[in-house]
């Protein structure tokens, strides 16, 4: 007779509790790791179309008016900023009205990673010869880029996140997200930004930015960045961070 656990009596009925102390151990050896051989970089994490319907950011005020002018018009036919470029929200058209300090970035952080590149490869396109250079990153575990967002390295360069790889443990029994499981994101593939790429307008310059980076290791433990960062939004967002809502509990009987 079929009951609400199903056919369970032929399946080992025996779930496993999940290790937590597990993660935490296994994040804290890979953040080691990248305290041990890494190198600081500026993170530039923006804001998404998930950040504008849940209504935590707006629409950027420079490049995506709604005044009914000609750049509102542009906006409302291709569902973009009337500039690329825009200094302000760096052309993601989204802004938020509370920052009190770069309103077009959900954050920008100083971290610890580790960066592997490869040699450049030059390709004939149609603009004429370009010259590609891509990176694998890894960084700790407090932070999660998306596709599209930038990292600003020590010597200058401005690269492009590409996919994110998140590496999970599964020690037991459970809904795993990024809270429960994750121990720590890579990022098989950054690109090379050009200079002329709107990564080069977010602050910090690029020869104060190298200044704040390129730092001595002594006296050999982490430096506190945080005059130099600013967080507007979470830095671990969407839906699989989210906490899951509690589901009805089986002491109370559903009303009916
Ligand atoms: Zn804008």
């Amino acid at each position: 007779m079929a009951n609400s656990l199903g056919n369970v009596n032929i399946q080992p009925y025996f779930l496993k509790t999940p290790d937590r102390y597990m993660i935490d151990q296994e994040r804290l050896h890979h953040n080691e790791a990248v305290y041990a051989y890494g190198e600081y970089s500026f993170f530039f994490l923006f804001w998404g179309i998930d950040d504008f319907r849940a209504g935590i950011v707006d629409r950027c005020p420079y490049c995506y008016d709604s005044d009914g002018g000609i750049e509102s018009s542009i906006a409302d036919v291709y569902g973009q900023g009337a500039e690329a470029l825009c200094p302000y929200c760096y052309g993601t058209t989204y802004w938020d009205t509370t920052a009190t300090a770069l309103p077009g970035l959900k954050a920008r952080i100083v971290r610890p990673c580790m960066w592997q590149t490869t040699d450049e490869t030059h390709k004939k396109v149609a603009q004429g010869n370009m010259t590609e250079v891509s990176s694998q990153v890894q960084s700790i575990s407090d932070f999660r880029m998306r596709s599209g967002d930038f990292v600003f390295r020590a010597d200058k360069t401005r690269w492009r996140v590409q996919p994110r790889k998140t590496d999970i443990v599964i020690s037991g029994f459970q809904a795993a997200d990024d809270i429960n499981a994750m121990i720590g994101y890579s990022y098989p593939e950054v690109r090379l930004e050009d200079p002329t790429s709107v990564a080069y307008q977010i602050p910090p310059d690029t020869d104060t930015g190298q200044q704040i980076l390129n730092i001595s290791t002594v006296p050999n433990y982490p430096i506190d960045f945080s005059a130099y960062e600013i967080i507007n939004g979470p830095l671990i967002g969407g839906a699989f961070a989210n906490t899951p809502t509690i589901g009805p509990s089986f002491e109370e009987p559903p009303s009916s």
